[in-house]
């Protein structure tokens, strides 16, 4: 196995709550703190950013120096599930969230 690349960038998936999901709100309420955009202008940012990173992941796991965790990327079906991540969070009822965002808008 080459060592070119990153071969392990998803050895475990994300808990809800986890450091990951805490670490892209942080950094999405801090960025936006400093510099404010319209809301919907501001989620699409957010929403091709994971493309964006979709993208990479999706590198990281191409060729013989990829990751080996056996997850193939197909954009397809994975969209389907992002999108159904997307909308569950949508739906999830808020109070969590705000408790948790009053924390972090205080970057
Ligand atoms: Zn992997």
């Amino acid at each position: 196995m080459s060592a070119v690349r990153s071969t392990r960038p998803c050895i475990e998936p994300p808990k809800e709550g986890s450091e990951l999901d805490e670490a892209l709100r942080r950094a999405f309420w801090t960025s936006l703190n400093r510099n404010p955009l319209p809301a919907l202008q501001a989620l699409a940012v957010a929403a091709r950013t994971i493309g964006v990173l979709y993208r990479q992941i999706a590198d990281a796991h191409e060729g013989p120096g990829g990751c080996a965790c056996g997850w193939e990327p197909d954009p397809d079906s994975d969209l389907i599930v992002l999108e159904a991540n997307l909308a569950a969070s949508l739906l999830k009822p808020p109070e969590s969230d705000l408790v948790h965002m009053a924390a972090l808008g205080r970057a």
